[in-house]
């Protein structure tokens, strides 16, 4: 199983990956958590640039997609085919998002660099934790250091937030949108509850 979380900065979702990784293990499944941008050595030092240094939006997501491709090819891919489950911290899912709802890059084009860098791979399930901007920011105003990103405007993550929503909406059979708004247990029982029923079929 190749598993993606995703939400807006704040949403939550660093809680929940581990309820998955959990989830998984309980089943008796090999499991790996890996993140994007980063999970390889190349992918670690392009995040580092992309969360300090100022850049286009372009390049931004071009190095997005440099990261990806070293990490699908030297991590994801060889553990799906050993039979590791794959538990990922964002996905292309997040480019689309960020970079094409949050900046205005063209998703034609994301879509494209998306089927050069990994054609045929895309996660078995996609777990989006939802809160409105303004609980995020809210939530971020208690944490004391930011990166790049996580200084946006309430605005920016509301367009990031409506084009996680439509992914969601274009693909319900790969989507789980759960409502982060809720406690964080309340979370992790309903993702608890998903993934068991994801084990069963
Ligand atoms: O999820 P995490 O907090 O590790 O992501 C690091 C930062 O990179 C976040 O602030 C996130 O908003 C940003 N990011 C992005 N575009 C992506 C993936 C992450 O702007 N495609």
């Amino acid at each position: 199983l190749f598993i993606s979380l995703e939400g807006i900065d704040g949403a939550g979702k660093s809680t929940q990956l581990q309820t998955v990784v959990d989830v998984l293990r309980a089943a008796n499944r090999q499991v790996m958590l890996t993140r994007e941008p980063g999970g390889t050595e190349i992918g670690e030092k392009i995040r580092e640039l992309l969360l300090h240094e100022t850049m286009r939006p372009a390049t931004e997501a071009l190095l997005m997609f440099a990261a990806r491709q070293e990490h699908v090819l030297r991590v994801i891919e060889p553990a799906l085919l050993g039979g590791t489950d794959v538990v990922c911290d964002r996905f292309t899912a997040a480019t689309l998002a960020y970079q094409g709802g949050g900046k205005g890059i063209p998703t034609e084009r994301l879509e494209a660099l998306a089927r050069w860098v990994h054609p045929g791979l895309c996660p078995d399930c996609i777990i989006l934790i939802d809160v409105p901007p303004e609980v995020a920011a809210q939530r971020l105003e208690q944490t004391r250091q930011r990166d790049r990103f996580e200084q946006e405007s309430v605005d920016f993550f509301a367009r990031v937030r409506a084009n996680y929503l439509q992914q969601a909406a274009s693909s319900p059979e790969k989507w789980r949108v759960i409502d982060g708004t809720q406690t964080p247990e309340a979370v992790q029982k309903t993702i608890t509850g998903y993934l068991n029923k994801v084990l069963q079929e």
